[in-house]
C-alpha cells in the first residue's frame, strides 16, 4: 500500500481539484464564487465538501455534486467523498452578485461599457421563415465549438424558437433579480419563450418588448462574452429600433433567401440601420440551392437575392456590405433544428481543426458553409464604418 500523503498536502491537492469544478450556469470555479462553505480532509483520505448553492432547489444540484465527486475521485490519496449541500444566505448571494457584476453599479448593460470586447450581432430578416433563427444558432454553435464564449438573446418574441433549436427545456435559474441563462453546446441562451407558459403566443406591444429586451440585457448574467447574438423578429419593427437604442454598438446580420421578394424586404430591414446608426456587417443568403443526387444544383427559390441585397445596401449605406455566404437547402439542417442539435456541429470531431480548405466530406453542405461564415465573422476586424459616432448632426 502506498504511504498516505500528509493531510496538509492532500488538502492542498483537494482544494486545487475543487478549483476545476465550475458552477454549470455561471461557468466560473465554485471556489471563486464563494460557493465552497468548507472542506475537511480526514487522515484516512475521507473528504467532506460543503457546497453553498445560490438558491434552494437549484436545478443543477445533482450536476454540481457529481462534478465535485468526479474532480476529487481523480486525486490520489482520496478514499471517499461526501458532498453536503447548503444554501447561500441573502448576504452571501449579494456578495456573489457583486462579484459577478465586477463591482459595477447594479443595472447597466455590460455590453455598452467602455472597453467591452463583446461583439454584438443582431440577426435580422425582412420576413419570417427564411432561416434567421437556424442561422443564428448554427453560427453561435460553430463559434462556441471553436472556443469562443457565446451568448444568444432570442428576441423574436412572436416566433421564439431558439430554445427548441438548442434542445433547451430547462427554465433559467433566478438568483433574486439576476437571471442565469441555461447553457447548451456552450452557448448561454435566454429567450422570451422561457418566460411564457407552454406554447402561448406573446401579444406584447412595443414598450413592453423594449422593457423585456432591456431586462434581458441588464439582468441576465452572461459573464464575459466574445460574441452575443440577438435573434430579432422579422421585419423592421419595434424591437429592431429598440436594439439600436439599447445596443448602439451592435451590428446587423441580414438573412435572406435568393428570392427577389425576400431580398426587397431584407433590404428594407437593412436600411433601418441607417436610422438607428448601426452597421450592417453583411448579408447571408439561405436556402440558396438544393443539391440533386446527380450533383446539379436546383435553385428552388431563384438566385441572386443575397448579392442583390449586398449590392444595394452597399450603395445606400455608403460602405461595403458583403455577402458573407450562401447556405444550401439541407435536410440535415432542418433535422438538426427539429432535434435540438445544430447541424454546424456535425462531424466536427472528425474534422481537422480547420475545414476551410475543405476537400473534406462536409464540403458543400449547410454545416460547412455555416462554419466558414462563423469563422470569418469571428475574425472580422472591428471597423467604425457606418457606426454612429455621436458627432453628426441629428
Ligand atoms: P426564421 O427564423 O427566419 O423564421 P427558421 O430558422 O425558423 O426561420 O427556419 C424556418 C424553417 O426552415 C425551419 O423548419 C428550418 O428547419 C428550415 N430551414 C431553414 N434553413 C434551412 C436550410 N438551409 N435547409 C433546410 N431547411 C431549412
Amino acid at each position: 500500500m502506498p504511504v498516505s500523503e500528509p493531510a496538509s498536502t492532500l488538502e492542498a491537492q483537494v482544494l486545487r481539484a475543487l478549483d476545476t469544478v465550475q458552477d454549470p450556469e455561471l461557468r466560473r470555479p465554485i471556489t471563486e464564487l464563494g460557493m465552497l462553505k468548507g472542506v475537511t480532509v480526514d487522515p484516512s483520505g475521507a473528504v467532506r465538501v460543503e457546497v453553498l448553492l445560490t438558491i434552494a432547489g437549484c436545478p443543477l444540484r445533482g450536476t454540481i455534486t457529481t462534478d465535485v465527486e468526479n474532480a476529487l475521485a481523480a486525486v490520489p490519496g482520496v478514499s471517499s467523498v461526501a458532498v453536503g449541500l447548503d444554501v447561500m444566505t441573502p448576504e452571501q448571494r449579494d456578495a456573489l452578485k457583486d462579484r459577478l457584476r465586477g463591482g459595477d453599479p447594479v443595472r447597466t448593460i455590460p455590453f455598452n461599457r467602455p472597453g467591452s470586447l463583446t461583439r454584438v450581432y443582431a440577426v435580422a430578416s425582412g420576413k419570417g421563415g427564411v432561416g434567421k433563427s437556424s442561422v443564428t444558432v448554427n453560427l453561435a454553435a460553430a463559434m462556441a465549438a471553436a472556443g469562443l464564449r457565446v451568448g444568444i438573446v432570442d428576441a423574436d418574441v412572436h416566433g421564439f424558437s431558439v430554445p427548441g433549436l438548442l434542445g433547451i427545456t430547462r427554465p433559467p435559474t433566478r438568483v433574486d433579480e439576476m437571471i442565469l441563462p441555461p447553457v447548451a453546446y456552450g452557448i448561454k441562451t435566454i429567450s422570451i419563450g422561457m418566460f411564457v407558459e407552454g406554447n402561448q403566443p406573446v401579444a406584447w406591444r412595443g414598450p413592453m418588448l423594449h422593457r423585456a429586451l432591456e431586462q434581458f440585457l441588464t439582468d441576465v448574467y452572461f459573464g464575459d462574452l466574445d460574441v452575443l447574438f440577438l435573434d430579432l423578429p422579422p421585419g423592421t419593427g419595434d424591437i429592431a429600433i429598440s436594439v439600436g437604442q439599447l445596443l448602439p454598438g451592435s451590428e446587423i446580420l441580414l438573412v435572406t433567401t435568393p428570392q427577389s421578394a425576400a431580398a426587397d424586404v431584407a433590404e428594407r430591414a437593412g436600411s433601418v440601420a441607417k436610422q438607428t446608426g448601426q452597421k450592417v456587417a453583411g448579408v447571408i443568403e439561405n436556402m440558396s440551392w438544393l443539391a440533386l443526387p446527380g450533383g446539379e444544383r436546383l435553385e428552388v427559390f431563384g438566385s441572386g437575392g443575397g448579392a442583390a441585397v449586398s449590392g444595394r445596401l452597399t450603395g445606400t449605406l455608403g460602405y461595403p456590405v458583403p455577402l458573407l455566404g450562401s447556405i444550401p437547402l439541407d435536410v440535415a439542417l432542418r433535422e438538426g433544428g427539429d432535434g435540438g442539435r445544430p447541424v454546424a456541429l456535425d462531424g466536427l470531431e472528425s474534422l481537422a481543426c480547420d475545414d476551410a480548405a475543405s476537400g473534406g466530406t462536409a464540403a458543400g453542405t449547410a454545416a460547412a458553409e455555416l462554419r466558414r461564415i462563423a469563422r470569418n465573422l469571428a475574425h472580422r476586424p472591428r471597423g467604425l464604418a457606418g457606426r454612429n459616432l455621436g458627432v453628426s448632426p441629428a
